[in-house]
């Protein structure tokens, strides 16, 4: 499988290169270059299959040629067989047609950890043949950090820097990060906001001369095609355990950076009958006012009890846009420079935003609403849904074409993790699970640093594979 850049300028890659990369060399976003088709039948026969092997079905075809296949089979063993339920994304049912889809078993309760273990493996792989290693450097308001953490805590070819805005991220989610065990991870408390600390990221991947020796920077946000990949496979397995593919899903999507919708779309392209995919998103709706208004308006980030949706632009869009524009990676440059300049209000083709259309529905949901929707269907059903799942669930219930069709929210995180909105919705705060019980006791590391640039760079660069 080749990869190709969205803004159509930069070399094709292959899987491992794109793995090893963060933005293409033209500042667009690397997407397969054919998507694997599957056929009904083909789809159908996988209806048995455990998830470790139904995840093997829809990777494999991505990975070929870089991965050998029993490899990434063992990989995949490993990873699923770490989360806390054996369904691995089971379903519970909160009403007639309606499912919540668990997707936070994973060692740090969210759905990150589905790709970032994964990821952490691939990496690891291929490291170790081509005798290299790299360096993750992140900036995290919470999930992406610590999912990433637990990812690479046993990989021994990468080391990982995560930035976190000091005294800014909840206790759990801190802690999350902080006592994880490994030589390799470093948490860098940045005395500033996370804007700060991802600008430092930023500039960081744009210049990696103050890393030693060979060494480069790897990205693990979700612009890195890979974690994409493994997001795509819960759609399947979600579809093939409510009678899929022989009859059509829905499933609305709590969305941020684009990255977990995205994935449901590259399931229905490869062939799984999806008849309805809802974007919700909570107060910061830029995708939202594109698709009821066609107006491209970046407002300024605000901070809500769904910190993990807290987003300005929602940077995986693009690899939609792409596809909109017929994959015209010149026109996408250009669509892309005007709606990144920030200036004017930008406005997709009529034709283009009909295809959207076509594609997508789209809901935002504000702070009261995602508390009334998480009593709602406590009251309707005993269980607590975490504040960005009750934002999927009410998108769902408001945008539903079809009560026939079964109706997934993908459930991306446990409630346990946002102490805020569980107390706002006046519920007590439920129990961490077994594996995290002892979590406010364990020791914590990390480095409190300034938030410049140079000082944060050195700090890296002193750190980094000191054997
Ligand atoms: C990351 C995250 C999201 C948003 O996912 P995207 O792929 O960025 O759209 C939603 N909910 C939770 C709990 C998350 O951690």
């Amino acid at each position: 499988m080749k990869y190709i850049s969205t803004r159509g300028n930069a070399p094709e890659l292959t899987f491992e290169d794109v793995l090893l990369t963060g933005l293409a060399t033209d500042g667009g976003l690397y997407v397969p270059k054919d998507v694997p088709q599957f056929s009904l039948e083909e789809i159908e026969s996988w209806r048995d299959l455990p998830y470790t092997e139904l995840a093997h079905k829809v990777i494999y075809p991505f990975v070929e040629g870089c991965v050998d296949s029993a490899a990434l089979q063992k990989m995949l063993n490993e990873v699923y067989s770490g989360f806390g339920h054996k369904a691995v994304a089971p379903l519970q049912q909160i009403d007639h047609n309606e499912y919540v889809l668990e997707l936070f078993h994973g060692p740090t309760l969210a759905f990150k950890d589905f790709a970032l273990q994964l990821l952490g493996r691939l990496l690891d792989y291929v490291l170790e043949r081509r005798h290299e290693k790299v360096v993750i450097m992140g900036a995290t308001s919470g999930d992406t950090g610590s999912a990433a953490i637990e990812g690479t805590k046993a990989c021994r070819n990468v080391d990982i820097f995560i930035l976190h805005p000091h005294g800014k991220v909840s206790e759990v989610q801190r802690r999350q990060m902080t006592t994880v065990k490994g030589d390799n991870i470093f948490n860098i408390a940045i005395e500033g906001n996370f804007d700060q600390a991802q600008d430092m990221v930023k500039a960081s991947f744009g210049n990696q001369q103050f890393l030693r020796g060979e060494r480069k920077l790897v990205a693990v946000n979700s612009i890195n095609w890979a974690r994409i990949m493994a997001q795509i496979v819960y759609y399947f397995y979600s579809a093939l355990n409510l009678g899929g593919p022989l009859r059509p899903m829905a499933y609305s999507v709590p969305t941020g950076n684009f990255g977990d919708i995205f994935a449901g779309y590259m399931a229905k392209k490869m062939g799984l009958p999806i008849e309805q995919l809802i974007i919700a998103t909570n107060s910061n709706d830029v995708l939202h006012r594109l698709m009821s208004k066609n107006q491209y308006e970046v407002h300024p980030l605000q901070h809500t009890i769904t910190p993990s949706m807290d987003i300005a632009v929602s940077s995986n869009f693009e690899r939609l846009l792409f596809d909109l524009y017929d994959r015209d990676g010149a026109k996408l440059a250009d669509l892309m420079a005007r709606m990144n300049a920030k200036k004017d209000v930008v406005s997709l083709d009529e034709d283009k935003l009909a295809k959207a259309r076509a594609l997508f529905d789209s809901y935002a949901v504000n702070e009261d609403s995602t508390v009334t929707t998480m009593q709602e269907v406590f009251g309707e059903t005993g269980y607590l849904l975490d504040p960005h799942t009750a934002i999927g669930v009410k998108a769902a219930r408001e945008c539903r074409r079809n009560p026939r069709i079964p109706m997934i929210t993908l459930g991306t995180a446990h409630p346990v993790k946002f102490e805020d909105a569980v107390l706002r919705a006046g519920f007590d705060m439920p129990k961490l699970p077994h594996h995290l019980t002892d979590l406010m006791a364990r020791e914590e590391r990390m480095n409190v640093l300034p938030a410049d640039l140079a000082t944060v760079q050195s700090f890296i660069a002193e750190h980094t594979f000191k054997d």
